[in-house]
């Protein structure tokens, strides 16, 4: 049906009608939450808007791969916890690694980069990057220990993690910016084990905090996320880079996040307790060879995990005697906690390194990662602990 106008006023058709009802003004709401901006675009009232924005002489919105007034709300958040000036989401934590390594280095530029890393980033950086004429180069928790070491006059970045997966061992961050820092080397940390709550990064040195979201901030395991945190002059050029790739996260998970956010630190509060009892039962029980948790004296890492963590985590690691048979023993017969990969949701999560982050690896890979074929690692999530102990203790068997 097509418009009419009657005595000046525009008699819609049903489809105008039908896309423009519900657009009466009722004067502005005041929601307690954030809403959901679920939109591409955004209207302006006319054309000096458009010219504002256009001379950054506004702050309204434009498009949403730009920019969100859910995720502002939720990056604004995410700055605050890391006590930082600006804060980025990103589609996952692959889509924040990638924005950021392609916003800060270029073709012959070295970015050196711990060995004990998650799988995604060494992939990326060696199978993809590397492509585009970046230098990879990859050095041992013990070279990294003496970063000053490891750093070359090609080097533009250096990302490292802390803790690591499946280990848990540490990197002295405070030393590792100390080095990044005499020589104007962007230092990146992963801190997605350790969280804002367990970690400050920034207030050790470091340029930038990558995080994927998906783990701990969200903390539900139902929305797939990145994030990256740190001074305004690191962060705008990666906020460039996210518009021209598109990694930007959807309004929804935003939202979800930013609700899984306002619990984050009493659940990590109580990761870091139940993973606490959870490591000291494992410790102290014949059957299991080592435990892996920072906060035991007998971890490796122990004293730089009590200089620069405030908490210990909920990620627990454990040997049975590096047999396979045994591993996978205890890993058919939990009730309680689940087989899945990925860590830091409200449910318990248990994974074999050697079928998951280490998969295919040789003997003297498995050697280099100090990862066995009877570890088990432990994502404890926010059940009873005297549950999670009990379900581990009938799965170990006689
Ligand atoms: N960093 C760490 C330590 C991870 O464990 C993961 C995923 O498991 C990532 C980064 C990648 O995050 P995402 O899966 O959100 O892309």
């Amino acid at each position: 049906m097509r418009s009419t106008s009657q005595g000046g006023a525009i008699v819609k058709g049903p489809a105008t009608e039908l896309i423009h009802a519900g657009e009466a003004d009722r004067g502005d709401p005041l929601p307690l939450t954030t809403p959901i901006y679920e939109t591409t675009t955004f209207v302006f009232k006319n054309a000096q808007e458009v010219v504002a924005y256009n001379e950054g002489r506004s702050d309204r919105y434009l498009y949403s791969r730009y920019e969100n007034p859910t995720l502002v709300s939720v990056e604004r958040k995410l700055a605050a916890l890391d006590r930082a000036d600006a804060a980025l989401l990103f589609s996952s934590g692959m889509g924040a690694t990638a924005s950021i390594l392609l916003a800060n280095v270029n073709s012959g530029d070295e970015v050196v980069c711990s060995a004990a890393i998650y799988g995604g980033t060494l992939h990326l950086l060696n199978d993809l990057l590397s492509r585009l004429g970046i230098v990879p180069r990859f050095v041992s928790l013990a070279e990294l220990a003496e970063p000053e070491r490891v750093i070359s006059d090609r080097t533009r970045l250096l990302w490292f993690e802390s803790p690591i997966n499946p280990t848990l061992r540490c990197v002295d961050i405070a030393r590792v910016t100390a080095a990044c820092r005499g020589r104007s080397v962007i230092s990146v940390i992963d801190n997605t084990f350790a969280s804002p709550i367990n970690q400050q990064p920034l207030s050790l040195g470091v340029d930038l905090v990558m995080q994927s979201a998906t783990k701990y901030l969200n903390g539900h395991s139902d929305v797939t996320g990145g994030c990256v945190t740190g001074p305004k002059a690191l962060v705008d050029p990666i906020a460039k880079v996210r518009r021209l790739l598109g990694t930007v996260m959807d309004p929804y998970p935003a939202y979800a996040l930013g609700r899984g956010l306002k619990t984050l630190p009493i659940r990590i509060a109580r990761h870091n307790s139940n993973a606490r009892a959870v490591a000291e039962f494992l410790a102290e029980d014949p059957r299991v060879s080592c435990v892996y948790y920072p906060g035991l004296p007998s971890h490796p890492d122990h004293g730089i995990a009590k200089r620069q963590m405030c908490g210990f985590g909920g990620m627990v690691c454990f040997d049975l005697q590096g047999r396979l048979d045994l591993a996978e023993r205890l890993f058919d017969r939990l009730t309680i906690i689940k087989r899945a990969v990925s860590l830091g949701g409200v449910e318990s999560l248990i994974s074999m390194p050697v079928y998951t982050s280490q998969w295919g690896h040789t003997e003297e890979q498995l050697r280099d990662a100090g990862v066995t074929r009877g570890m088990l690692r432990l994502s404890v999530g926010l059940e009873d602990a005297a549950d999670l102990i009990a379900d581990l203790d009938q799965a170990l068997g006689a």
